[in-house]
């Protein structure tokens, strides 16, 4: 396949005083040379769990990962010691994470954070990792980049801080960039520049992205195909015209219908859908959205429903895909 990293039947569990809880359940997806997948879920879906999966850093003590494989260049990652996964760690696979003071140090100059990463992973000397770091700092839109490397985080704003931190993680030209929530604490303006920044980058070097939002504006801005989650289980996939055009999920639906037009550029809260998202605690058998969903059926409560193949990109799983479910008329999406 042309898949870069697979994340084959991921089961992941945390340890709770009230014994284990299944976070992530089974989950299935592809990442494909050069494309952005956009994950989709409210908080608590499993989606941030599933992406730190892939670089181990959960908890170790009280995560168990029950099952599954995280194959990347044809290794199972989820077998590598800690060794060799920092090994991986920045340099092929990056990861960027909703607050940019997560990754970045405080005390420490611009410059020589960014040489660092560079000083890790590549055999260079200080002259070549100091004329690289500027370089990224210009190419991820950091003006008097040179003036700047001198300058510490709290000299810069919150967007200029993200894109000091997207430059770090391109430091090793990286394959796969895993961005959880990149943009969720910036103000609307800027968080269209930092996306148009990593589509750029994107362009340029090939790499491919894997977005972790809650936001739809993010996933049409972004992403060639997403995958929606809802309680650890991913319901729906396909392409962003599948999605929003022809979903067949009751999940899928209501998150649509909460998004005003897709030409506007704005946030859009999830949670559009009465009721909550379920306690993973006390999920059972059946589908995880059958206690919200408008059209659920007696089967829904009891068995979990089967990925169904709508096409080549596009699966659902939901029991009205069964050809013994009574056909339902989808609501009005708001398509254009
Ligand atoms: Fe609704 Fe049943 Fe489909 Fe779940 S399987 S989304 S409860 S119709
Ligand atoms: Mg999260």
């Amino acid at each position: 396949t042309d898949a870069i990293l697979s994340v084959e039947n991921l089961d992941v569990s945390f340890q709770s005083h009230n014994g284990l809880i299944r976070a992530v359940r089974g989950v299935n997806f592809d990442l494909k040379k050069g494309e952005t997948l956009a994950i989709v879920g409210e908080s608590g879906s499993g989606k941030s769990v599933t992406a730190k999966s892939i670089m181990q850093l959960l908890p170790k003590k009280t995560t168990v990962i029950n099952n599954g494989s995280i194959v990347y260049e044809g290794e199972d990652l989820l077998t590598y010691n800690k060794k060799e996964i920092e090994k991986i760690r920045g340099s092929e696979i990056s990861m960027v994470f909703q607050d940019p003071m997560t990754s970045l140090n405080p005390t420490m100059k611009i410059g020589k954070q960014v040489m660092e990463g560079i000083i890790k992973h590549q055999d260079v000397s200080k002259k070549e990792a100091i004329t690289k770091a500027k370089e990224l700092l210009e190419l991820v839109g950091i003006p008097n980049a040179e003036d700047r490397m001198s300058s510490y985080p709290h000299e810069f704003s919150g967007g200029m801080r993200q894109r000091v931190v997207i430059a770090m993680a391109l430091a090793c030209d990286p394959k796969v960039l895993i961005a959880d929530e990149p943009t969720t604490a910036l103000d609307v303006t800027i968080q269209a520049q930092i996306l148009d920044l990593m589509k750029d980058i994107q362009k340029k070097t090939g790499t491919s992205i894997l977005i972790i939002t809650h936001d739809l504006g993010v996933v049409v801005n972004m992403a060639q195909r997403i995958a929606v989650m809802y309680a650890g289980q991913i319901v729906e996939t396909g392409t962003l015209e599948e999605l929003f055009y022809e979903s067949n999920h009751p999940y899928t639906w209501g998150l649509l219908q909460s998004m005003p037009k897709l030409h506007q550029d704005r946030s859009v809260p999830l949670i559009p859908i009465s009721g909550s998202p379920p306690d993973v605690s006390q999920l059972h058998d059946g589908c995880p959205f059958a206690a919200r969903c408008p059209y659920v059926m007696k089967v829904c409560h009891s068995h979990m429903p089967d990925q169904s193949k709508l096409s080549e990109t596009h699966s659902v799983a939901c029991w009205l895909q069964d050809e013994r479910a009574p056909r339902v008329e989808k609501p009005d999406l708001g398509g254009e």
